[in-house]
């Protein structure tokens, strides 16, 4: 049995970086990790332009009462090419391009129409008022993305107004998910006495869903080494990782980890001192990162959270799971001489927390409201008002 430390360097040792990317529309890049840097091809702004609709004016007296001469009509989506000399203004629109010579862009408000052509300040405006300069915000070759940064709207809309078209992305993990055990069914078939329904593979694939990798696959398998075997080798061959789920505890039933070894696993660790948890293996088959889950709902989603979703935010380069500090709602403790995740309610705003329900490995009710889990370490008593490490699901 090894510590959760040394798990987590062994993840970090041996889960390399995704090394493929992939072309991706922006129209369907929201929410991908991008996989190369991105510059700027276009400074924005791409022209000096008006910020706002009324009067373009050159260097000279801006005071309250000037008067200007306005020689012509500037509006956005062209460049008529005027010069703005001395005593004259042009009538100009919200992002039409400058005319040379212009410093400053009155608001129209600001402006009194004195009739022939004629315009006088209403008050006095400032040099550089009203004018959008060329590359104010970002010049051409700026870094706009680094690897790693997730595409928001904001994000994707700030490639769209550079002209791109697509963007290059890290692909998403090929993720298997196959849950092990003779007595499971699954939804909707009749039970027999001993059986219970299969809900591991669906809250597998889920949780992947929600830290934002979609797309695995799920299946269900007896406890039988033949078919494990068949299975196993066939998943690690097209995918980046492989999420078993019961099967790797030590009962006559759990072949998972004979298996695996029979077909040229490289193990890097089985069983942590951690609670739930406990039975967790991990290893690399071929080009894939294979992970045991222990068979226990709770034991699968908490050792998923620490263990498998840390090589997955590795293999794409994502920062690791966010750990945040809260004080005790209630008192807590942990007879066990393994560090206990408790699950519970974290309150974001008071940076508080509760443990929820039966900290048991099959207490699947207190998991379902739960929003958090807590580290307690091993034979802590814990009063309300001290102090936990809080793992808050699906942020980080
Ligand atoms: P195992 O780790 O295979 O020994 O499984 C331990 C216990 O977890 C089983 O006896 C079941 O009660 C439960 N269990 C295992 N796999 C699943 C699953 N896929 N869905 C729901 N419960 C499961
Ligand atoms: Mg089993």
């Amino acid at each position: 049995m090894i510590e959760e430390s040394t798990a987590f360097d062994l993840i970090r040792e041996t889960t390399p970086p995704c090394a493929r990317s992939e072309q991706c529309p922006l129209s369907a890049s929201l929410g991908r990790l991008v996989a190369a840097t991105v510059v700027a091809k276009l400074p924005v702004p791409r022209f000096a332009n008006a910020m706002v609709d009324g009067y373009a004016l050159p260097e000279g007296r801006h005071g309250e009462g000037t008067t200007f001469e306005v020689i012509g009509e500037q509006p956005a989506g062209v460049d008529r090419g005027f010069e703005l000399r001395a005593g004259e203004a042009v009538r100009i629109f919200t992002g039409a391009p400058l005319p040379s010579g212009t410093t400053a862009v009155v608001m129209q408000e600001d402006v009194v129409d004195t009739g022939r052509g004629r315009i006088r300040l209403a008050e006095a405006i400032r040099e550089g008022e009203g004018v959008r300069e060329q590359g104010d915000d970002l010049c051409v070759g700026q870094q706009l993305l680094e690897p790693g940064d997730r595409l928001t709207p904001a994000a994707v809309a700030l490639l769209a107004s550079q002209g791109m078209a697509s963007v290059t992305v890290r692909p998403w993990p090929r993720v298997q998910v196959l849950s092990t055990g003779d007595e499971l069914k699954p939804v909707g078939a009749p039970l027999q006495p001993g059986e219970l329904y299969e809900s591991n593979g669906l809250m597998l694939c889920l949780l992947g869903e929600t830290l934002g990798w979609p797309g695995w696959q799920q299946r269900h398998l007896m406890d039988d080494p033949a078919s494990l075997r068949a299975a196993i080798a066939e998943a690690a061959d097209v995918n980046d990782f492989l999420i078993l789920s019961g099967g790797v505890s030590v009962g006559d039933h759990d072949h998972v980890r004979s298996v695996l070894t029979a077909l040229g696993f490289e193990e890097h660790f089985w069983r942590v001192r951690v609670q739930p948890g406990k039975p967790v293996l991990f290893g690399t088959l071929g080009e894939c990162q294979v992970f045991g889950l222990p068979g226990n709902p709770v034991s699968s989603f908490v050792s998923f959270h620490l263990f498998v979703a840390s090589a997955i935010r590795q293999w794409l380069g994502q920062a690791p799971q966010i750990r945040v500090q809260a004080t005790l709602k209630r008192s807590v403790e942990n007879r066990g001489n393994r560090p206990h995740y408790v699950r519970g309610l974290w309150d974001r705003e008071k940076q508080s927390f509760v443990a929820v329900g039966l900290q048991r490995s099959h207490g699947m009710l207190g998991l379902s409201k739960a929003n958090a889990l807590a580290r307690l370490p091993e034979t802590s008593v814990l009063d309300a008002g001290d102090e936990v490490e809080v793992l808050p699901f699906g942020l980080g």
